[in-house]
């Protein structure tokens, strides 16, 4: 086969393993302007080793040019980045640990399946990694080795991608808007893919604007307004799980005045159902309800969801200007 000048993926093969917790990704002060349009304006976060990080937020929010500095792909205006300890610039240091999908598959489109994963370990001068057999297994396209790319729905073709940037065995996979374009079959694809990858420990970071797919993939986020970081940390963190519970009880009043002698935020009442944030685990806030004589009928974590906290990040923002 004749072979192509190669895309603009980055992935060779792995030298060693991170530190467990240690930081993948390190993003200090990014900002990025073009004249005077400013497109991210100044944004801190960091991605530790095992978290499933989702850069969220509306389309034109700079969740591609994030991104793109992240993986050295353009100049920042100011700012720094480090990728696996490395700075962004020097990415090509980070050698087969970093693997990208890009929304757009980058694909040999009348070359077979195989040929496509051939042509990758060829560009990645892989000796190691994945056979194409178990990797084509993982993303579920198994058995269509000589189907030709061009002939695969966007959902196998995003799949193949996915399998091509495993192949190369990375430590930190990204992959930009990959829900982008799909029917639900092909979302539900490849959010059962992307699961059983965080399931397996796999790092990744996502870019989306799908806030209720992210929601049931990820372990931590960072939502992007208008080139703003309007939120970032755990989904714990952010949807407030921590310590938010729920509470149906048959003393109302008397479970208020506890609240209050416990310092616990009421967030609403509604009837017998209170809603609190005690910043203490779910069992300690029953332990003192019954030991109070206070009745508890039902307990549970009252978790905000990313459609609501985004709304309320929308909302927060178009007061301020
Ligand atoms: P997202 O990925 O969240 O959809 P992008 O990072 O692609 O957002 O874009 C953020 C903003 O930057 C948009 O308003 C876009 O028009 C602008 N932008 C991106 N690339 C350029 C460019 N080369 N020149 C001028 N503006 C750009």
């Amino acid at each position: 086969m004749s072979l192509p000048d190669p895309p603009t993926t980055v992935q060779t093969d792995p030298e060693s393993l991170p530190r467990n917790g240690s930081a993948v990704l390190e993003v200090r002060g990014l900002s990025k302007r073009y004249g005077d349009q400013v497109v991210l304006g100044g944004i801190d976060f960091e991605v530790l080793q095992g978290q499933i990080f989702g850069l969220l937020g509306p389309n034109g929010s700079g969740k591609t040019t994030t991104l793109n500095c992240a993986l050295g792909l353009l100049h920042p205006t100011s700012g720094s980045v480090r990728i696996l300890g490395q700075p962004s610039q020097h990415i090509y240091e980070t050698r087969g640990r970093v693997a990208v999908v890009f929304d757009k598959p980058v694909l040999l489109p009348s070359h077979t399946i195989s040929q496509n994963l051939k042509y990758g370990a060829h560009l990645r001068d892989q000796t190691g990694g994945c056979s194409a057999s178990e990797v084509l297994k993982l993303v579920g396209l198994a058995g269509l080795e000589k189907r030709k790319a061009g002939q695969l729905s966007l959902g196998q073709m995003r799949r193949l991608s996915i399998a091509l940037a495993l192949a190369g065995n990375p430590e930190l996979l990204v992959l930009d808007e990959p829900l982008a374009g799909l029917d639900p079959i092909g979302v539900r694809e490849i959010m059962t893919l992307l699961a059983r990858l965080r399931d397996e420990g796999l790092t990744l970071l996502v870019s989306s604007h799908r806030l209720f797919e992210m929601e049931r993939l990820l372990t931590h986020a960072g939502v992007l307004i208008q080139g703003k970081l309007a939120a970032v940390g755990s989904l714990e963190e952010l949807l407030g799980a921590a310590g938010r519970i729920r509470a149906e009880v048959d003393a109302p009043e008397r479970a208020l005045e506890l609240a209050q002698q416990n310092s616990w935020e009421v967030l609403a009442q509604r009837g017998q159902e209170l809603t609190l944030d005690s910043g203490t685990p779910a069992e300690e806030v029953n332990k003192a309800l019954v030991q109070a004589g206070i009745g508890v009928k039902r307990l549970t974590p009252a978790r905000s969801s990313l459609p609501d906290l985004f709304e309320q990040l929308v909302d927060a923002q178009e007061q301020e200007q």
